[in-house]
């Protein structure tokens, strides 16, 4: 059987390109200059019921698979990427791990207000020594009585600043083999030690909010570790299995934009007395852009198939996330050479999907990290 789109996808599709071409493209360059996160985007998201697309209606989500979260994702990172990666980054890291692998307590009190759109969420495992190599985490919490007591710093948290909690890793203490024990933990945003900052002045994907976080003796109840104690690391490896698919569905949107504004430019721009779409250097160029965005989104409803399905992803979420990213950045770089000089101008709105596509190679496992979960499902 072909694969197709369900009839509720494809009105979803529809229902989120609309929105997200009235209220989110047009303030695209603003918040790519301000560098401010529009809060009233999220709202609307919420108000829609977009911010809880995967959960069940019983969690105040929609009910939807993830292959509907991923065209959401494709479809408002289309419009604006830093939009993108804030409501990408808020399903899968903020709220996901808690639909993972939270109590029930914690999905009515975490879960619930984020899909309803109520909350937003973040999930801090990076620190200044610890990117790639996130087992070098230094955090860590201590239990005195029936408190975690944590301290350590994040950095480059998204969305941590308008959060109502961050989920938080930390080293909670050592296996008989000598190595750490990491395990996750919700701290409410609010909670005393807890400073979120905003210093970064980022390249692209500026319209998101990005974090450092500082946690200095701070105390939040034993009932706020999620999950296993002693799986945190595993936890989040599959937390961030399911972000790398909606990564992947990011670039999609991003190169998909940029890749509209080629072919209609490359249709007007007129030289050597004809449109520049006529040269075959040119076609070339848009048959190559058109064909990687159509496998690389196939690439992500694979991903995202296989994860509804309950069956092992990934390998095909790091295929996703390798290929669509390193594509996106192909198109978004060809995009501005059909536009010559004008596409290295502001003006023109080709330059920012460039710097916003390149974090798609960087966060959630850079290319590199990607490569090496490829190779060892290979065996090697
Ligand atoms: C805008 C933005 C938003 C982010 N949001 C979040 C967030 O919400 N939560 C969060 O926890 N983190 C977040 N991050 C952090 C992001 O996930 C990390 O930047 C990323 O994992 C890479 O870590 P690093 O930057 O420390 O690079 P490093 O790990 O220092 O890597 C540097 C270079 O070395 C390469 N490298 C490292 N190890 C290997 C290896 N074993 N083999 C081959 N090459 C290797 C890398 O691929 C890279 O090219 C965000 C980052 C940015 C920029």
């Amino acid at each position: 059987m072909d694969f197709e789109l369900s009839k509720e996808q494809i009105m979803l599709q529809e229902m989120v390109r609309d929105f997200a071409e009235k209220e989110i493209e047009p303030y695209a360059r603003e918040v790519d200059e301000t560098g401010k996160m529009r809060m009233e985007t999220f709202q609307k998201l919420g108000n829609l019921g977009l911010l809880g697309i995967p959960f069940p209606e019983k969690y105040g989500g929609a009910g939807g698979d993830t292959i509907s979260y991923c065209i959401a994702v494709e479809e408002i990172g289309k419009a604006c990427g830093g939009t993108g990666l804030s409501y990408a980054a808020n399903t899968s890291l903020g709220a996901s791990p808690i639909y993972y692998f939270g109590t029930e307590e914690q999905k009515q009190k975490w879960l619930v207000p984020m899909a309803k759109g109520e909350a937003l969420g973040a999930f801090g495992l990076t620190e200044p020594n610890a990117g790639s190599d996130a087992g070098g985490t230094r955090t860590k919490a201590v239990l005195d009585g029936d408190e975690w007591v944590i301290n350590g710093e994040k950095c480059w948290i998204t969305n941590a600043e308008y959060a109502r909690q961050v989920i938080v890793t930390a080293v909670t203490g050592k296996r008989e083999n000598g190595r750490n024990i990491i395990s996750a933990i919700i701290v409410p945003a609010d909670a005393p030690g807890v400073a979120i900052t905003s210093p970064y002045e980022k390249m692209g994907v500026r319209g998101s909010n990005t974090c450092q976080i500082v946690l200095e003796n701070v105390r939040v109840p034993r009932e706020n570790l999620l999950g296993d104690e002693n799986k945190g690391f595993s936890q989040f490896l599959y937390t961030l299995d399911g972000g790398r698919i909606s990564i992947a569905a990011l670039s999609v949107g991003i190169a998909q934009a940029a890749f509209e504004k080629a072919l209609r430019y490359a249709k007007e721009r007129m030289q050597f007395g004809q449109a520049i779409s006529k040269f075959q250097a040119i076609q070339f160029k848009l048959a190559d852009m058109a064909m990687e965005i159509d496998l690389a989104r196939n690439a992500v409803y694979k991903a995202a198939w296989l994860k509804d399905q309950g069956k092992p992803f990934s390998k095909e979420a790091a295929y996703a996330k390798l290929f669509a990213s390193e594509m996106g950045f192909r198109v978004c770089n060809q995009a501005i050479q059909i536009h010559g000089g004008s596409g290295y101008m502001r003006e023109y709105g080709v330059e920012r999907h460039l710097r916003d596509i390149k974090l798609m190679e960087i966060g959630e496992g850079t290319s590199e990290i990607q490569r090496l979960v490829i190779a060892r499902k290979l065996g090697c």
